[in-house]
């Protein structure tokens, strides 16, 4: 990677200066700070743009200031996003947290990019711009002030694809807002997913009946933004997203793609840094409880399941006490996060009864924030509960962990059905957490059908790890981002 240093430093008088602008979430953070890092160690010049609410307690959280302070060629920049909370937010306030992004941050952003805000030491304007594809207004800023644009799209391509891009049509064509109650009727107008995506599988989003609303006009403008960018970076591996790749590239030609991206960064960092330096690093917005690692020495392989709902998600105490029965009678020993917030109205121990309190504790390990990557590494997780996040669900496949998926909103309900119905690496239950069903999708992937899963699983696993070898797609891919943007910064006038 050095020596693509030096070959920026004598090809270019304009230096390539990347703004990476994220979504003000966990998710979309931590994967903008590991391409971020990826790009540093290419050699390029990187303006990290976070917004005030996120940025806040990631430094609270993390060592990301001493560890991006290894790369002179790294800067954080914050945003004004108009939200006061200390602590990053759940899922009911993302529109309160999008509105102000729309009302404070937008304007501010058009003003800071247009008057050169980002120009590093003056001589070193922005030349490439990589935001959240969900921002479709950077797509817009950008295009104001001439300065190439990438969008990396940090939600699932399966839900790029079935709703985001595709949302216009099926608004055109009738489908959506669906018409009568039938959430099992095929969508057989999204090309390559005619026989797997149902109603209640597109994203939450589509379940609307008010096509004005907010989230709807947010993924309308994205559908029309994305294909305007001169590339789309999607967090994934070809051989996962065969099946839709093909059709998205008639829309967008130019795909990254550099999945899974969390293996592929700890792969380059090893490779690229020297061996005694500690690369294990956190990007987390809560504190990480490490203590559950230590109890997870103690159980024999594959025989405890993880249990998360991401970042965002919240339940009510109702799920959460049927799913709790659901996996206490299935008799599997379990690590579950409940993060603070996550309960709907807060958690409170006196409407859970104690039969289930008393199995926790010799069965249970409950944690407020886990270190996920390697919970999902250690030997002793057999099986993974998750609301699919996209994240969660890649970190699952790369370990060929089969999944239980309870999805909540957004792209989840699409990556649901695409774990069970064509990854067939879990069981999808959405739109119920009864007890019975919990319990049955437990034992069936750690233990009737467990052979089953475990194969498909462990394919995809071992595809993911050729995907980020030095010949393998993903790096291929990463490499052609790294040339296009020096190519792009050396066509700046
Ligand atoms: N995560 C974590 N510790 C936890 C729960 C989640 O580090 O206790 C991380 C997880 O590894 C993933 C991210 O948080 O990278 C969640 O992202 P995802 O896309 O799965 O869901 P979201 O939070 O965006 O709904």
């Amino acid at each position: 990677m050095d020596q693509s240093h030096e070959q920026i430093n004598s090809k270019h008088t304009i230096e390539p200066h990347v703004l990476m602008f994220p979504i003000p979430f966990q998710g979309p953070v931590n994967c903008f700070l590991k391409l971020a890092e990826l790009l540093c160690l290419s050699g390029i010049h990187v303006t990290f743009l976070n917004t005030q609410h996120i940025h806040r307690p990631l430094l609270r959280h993390t060592e990301v200031l001493s560890r991006f302070s290894r790369y002179p060629n790294f800067r954080f920049e914050t945003i004004p996003d108009g939200v006061e909370h200390e602590t990053p937010v759940s899922v009911d306030r993302f529109l309160e947290v999008m509105a102000g992004v729309d009302v404070v941050t937008k304007p501010l952003f058009r003003e800071m990019m247009v008057s050169g805000r980002f120009s590093w030491e003056s001589e070193r304007p922005v030349t490439v711009m990589i935001p959240d594809a969900y921002f479709s207004f950077a797509v817009d800023v950008a295009k104001e002030a001439s300065v190439p644009v990438i969008c990396f799209e940090t939600v699932s391509p399966c839900c790029l694809w079935t709703s985001y891009l595709n949302l216009p049509t099926l608004i055109e064509a009738g489908d959506v807002p669906f018409k009568g109650n039938d959430l099992d009727e095929l969508i057989t107008s999204i090309p390559g997913t005619e026989q797997i995506i149902r109603r209640r599988d597109l994203a939450s989003q589509c379940r609307s009946t008010d096509m004005s609303s907010q989230s709807i006009e947010l993924i309308v403008k994205e559908a029309h933004a994305v294909p305007e960018a001169q590339g789309l970076i999607l967090n994934t591996f070809e051989e996962l997203d065969s099946l839709i790749l093909k059709h998205m590239r008639k829309l967008c030609p130019n795909i990254y793609t550099i999945g899974p991206l969390h293996t592929l960064h700890k792969a380059q960092l090893t490779a690229n840094t020297n061996p005694l330096q500690e690369n294990n690093f956190s990007n987390s917005v809560w504190k990480e409880d490490r203590t559950c690692m230590s109890w997870l020495d103690e159980h024999d392989p594959k025989t405890v399941l993880y249990i998360s709902i991401g970042s965002l998600a919240t339940m009510t105490i109702d799920q959460l006490v049927e799913i709790w029965y659901g996996v206490i009678n299935s008799g599997t020993p379990f690590l579950w996060v409940r993060r603070p917030g996550s309960i709907i109205g807060g958690y409170d121990e006196s409407q859970v009864p104690d039969e289930l309190l008393a199995r926790t504790k010799e069965i249970g390990c409950i944690v407020e924030w886990a270190p996920q990557e390697d919970v999902l590494a250690h030997p002793a997780i057999g099986g993974f509960l998750t609301h699919s996040g996209w994240n969660s669900t890649m970190e699952s496949i790369t370990q060929g962990i089969p999944m239980v998926c309870w999805p909540n909103f957004v792209d989840q309900q699409v990556n649901s059905r695409f774990v069970e119905e064509v990854w067939k690496v879990g069981v999808d239950i959405k739109d119920t957490c009864d007890r019975l069903q919990v319990e049955k999708a437990v034992r069936d992937i750690m233990d009737s059908k467990r052979n089953v899963y475990t194969q498909s699983a462990n394919t995809w696993a071992n595809l993911a790890k050729e995907s980020i070898t030095k010949t393998g797609s993903s790096s291929i891919h990463l490499a052609r981002l790294i040339d296009d943007i020096l190519a792009m910064s050396l066509t700046q006038p």
